[in-house]
């Protein structure tokens, strides 16, 4: 493994866990959903059974200091079909206390933000995080505690084969997307996650720290309605 980036390194040893204790091979997630076909004749396991093996790791881990101070763990909720998943950067204190992403006061405006869009986490949404242990403070994670706790993402984006992404922040996007401009030039960008267009636009938090942010997301929210994958 010498040369490898450790997040490479934790994805190897996910694939290897996931192969030993369900036969589950991961894929690149496809362009469309219409090659859903699966062939493998071992009948590999459910998204659900595949989220579920994934929050229950989760729930055990310690590959970085997040463990803890850690009330609970936050792995993701919401469709296992979704038409878009939502991203954000890490738990705050109402999540690390519910074990659930993006219920506090931001989350119920992100909600918000979602019906304006025909989007909902409990039919056509999946809502995660880059980290799933509440950083201290709600300070930015560490790099180290990025990289250690994205393979958990990566597996769930790849399950979850979502159409589009919508990441909140300029953490999640610059994590994801593998990129190191501000939240103001990343939302005017065409980005993408393995083939899956991304749309970035600013935390639910910073907007209900700054109303003039308002207007700039319902762009981006329009912008995310408007994706040819999402209107197929
Ligand atoms: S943040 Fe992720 S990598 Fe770190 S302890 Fe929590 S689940 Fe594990």
């Amino acid at each position: 493994m010498m040369g490898m980036k450790k997040s490479e390194v934790y994805d190897l040893l996910n694939l290897a866990e996931d192969y030993l204790q369900d036969g589950f091979r991961r894929e690149r997630p496809p362009l469309s959903r219409d090659s859903e076909a699966v062939n493998d004749p071992a009948s590999p396991p459910t998204p659900e059974q595949v989220l579920a093996r994934i929050a229950e790791q989760v729930a055990g881990c310690t590959r970085c200091s997040l463990h803890r101070e850690r009330s609970h763990t936050v792995p993701g909720e919401g469709a296992t079909a979704p038409l878009v998943i939502v991203i954000g950067e890490g738990p705050g204190a109402d999540e690390d206390r519910s074990g659930r992403p993006f219920v506090g006061r931001a989350g119920q405006y992100l909600d918000r933000w979602l019906a304006a869009v025909g989007l909902d986490r409990r039919s056509n949404c999946f809502i995660g995080n880059i980290v799933k242990c509440r950083p201290p403070g709600n300070r930015d994670p560490l790099p180290e505690e990025s990289a250690a706790c994205l393979p958990y993402l990566e597996r769930q984006i790849a399950v979850l084969r979502p159409r589009a992404i919508l990441a909140v922040g300029r953490i999640a996007t610059q994590i994801l997307c593998g990129r190191s401009e501000g939240i103001g030039q990343l939302r005017s960008m065409e980005l993408e996650y393995r083939g899956i267009p991304v749309v970035a636009t600013y935390h639910p938090s910073a907007v209900l720290r700054n109303t003039e942010l308002r207007a700039p997301v319902w762009e981006d929210l329009k912008r995310l309605q408007a994706l040819p994958v999402l209107r197929a």
